[in-house]
C-alpha cells in the first residue's frame, strides 16, 4: 500500500531551511516532511552523502561526515547507518561526535573492521530497530572500475539500506550504479540515489536505476558540480509523471 505522501506544493510549502554555521562556511541544512503511518518523517539533507531522519522522537544519522556540516548542532543520534568504508561515508570522528548513551551503529563489514563497533550487516541482512525495519542490500560499480580493473565498489562488500518508517520505504542507495538487484526492490516511496563520476553514476544511469525503483520521490544525492549533471537527469525524468525529482544538494 502506497502511503498518503504529501502532494509537491504542501511539501515545498513545508521546506525548512536551517543557517547554521559549518566548519568551512555557512551552510543551510534542507529539510522534507513526509506524513507516514508512524508519524511525520523530516529527511535533512546534510550534503553529499550525508543525511539523517527524524521520526516519532528518534533520530537516524546515514553517514554522518564531518566536513559536510557542524554536527556539534545537529540531534544525537539513536542509530546511525554506515553504507561504507570509504572517507566520504565512514568518520569515527563525527560517529562519537553525534553518539549518545545507547546509539546503535550498523555498517558493513569493512566498516566494522575500521571502527571495531556496531552492528554488522551484509546484504540481504534484515534487522529492526525501534520497530523500523532495516535491510541492507547491494551497492556496487559494474562498469566504473579504478585503473588496475578493480571497481570502485565490488560487489557484495557494501550496503544500500531500505528503511521502513510504518507504510513509507525510504532506500538510500549508497555508492552503487543501476544494479540489476533494483529491480527486487518493491514499493519504493523515496530514494537516495548517488550521482557522480566516477563513483556511481551519470545522469543516464541515474534514470535507470530510478525506473527500476520507481520511487515516488527521487533524491539524486552524492552529486558535485563538474562530476554530475543535475540538470541533465531533470531533462530526462521530465516524461517521466510517477516520479517526482526533488534537487537539495
Ligand atoms: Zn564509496
Ligand atoms: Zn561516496
Amino acid at each position: 500500500m502506497k502511503p498518503s505522501i504529501l502532494n509537491p506544493l504542501s511539501v515545498s510549502l513545508f521546506a525548512i531551511f536551517f543557517f547554521i554555521s559549518g566548519n568551512l562556511t555557512a551552510q543551510e541544512i534542507k529539510k522534507d516532511q513526509f506524513e507516514t503511518s508512524v508519524g511525520t518523517l523530516d529527511i535533512h539533507h546534510v550534503g553529499h552523502a550525508s543525511l539523517y531522519f527524524e521520526i516519532d522522537d528518534k533520530v537516524i544519522h546515514v553517514d554522518p561526515f564531518g566536513k559536510m556540516g557542524d554536527y556539534s548542532k545537529m540531534p544525537k543520534a539513536d542509530l546511525i547507518l554506515i553504507t561504507h568504508a570509504h572517507g566520504d561515508h565512514l568518520d569515527p570522528e563525527t560517529i562519537d561526535l553525534i553518539s549518545k548513551e545507547n546509539t546503535q551503529v550498523i555498517l558493513n563489514h569493512t566498516s566494522y573492521d575500521s571502527l571495531k563497533e556496531g552492528k554488522t550487516m551484509g546484504n540481504g541482512d534484515e534487522t529492526v530497530f525501534s520497530g523500523f525495519t532495516i535491510k541492507a542490500v547491494p551497492a556496487y560499480n559494474i562498469k566504473h572500475t579504478r585503473d588496475n580493473g578493480e571497481p570502485f565498489h565490488p560487489k557484495g562488500r557494501d550496503n544500500g539500506y531500505v528503511i521502513d518508517f510504518g507504510d513509507t520505504r525510504v532506500y538510500v542507495a549508497g555508492d552503487t550504479e543501476n544494479i540489476p538487484e533494483m529491480e527486487n526492490l518493491n514499493d519504493v516511496d523515496i530514494a537516495f540515489l548517488p550521482m557522480n563520476l566516477p563513483y556511481t553514476m551519470d545522469a543516464e544511469m541515474c534514470k535507470k536505476a530510478a525506473l527500476m525503483v520507481q520511487p515516488r520521490v527521487l533524491f539524486p544525492y552524492h552529486y558535485k558540480m563538474g562530476e554530475s549533471d543535475p540538470e541533465k537527469l531533470a531533462q530526462l525524468m521530465q516524461d517521466i509523471a510517477e516520479v517526482e525529482v526533488r534537487f537539495r544538494q
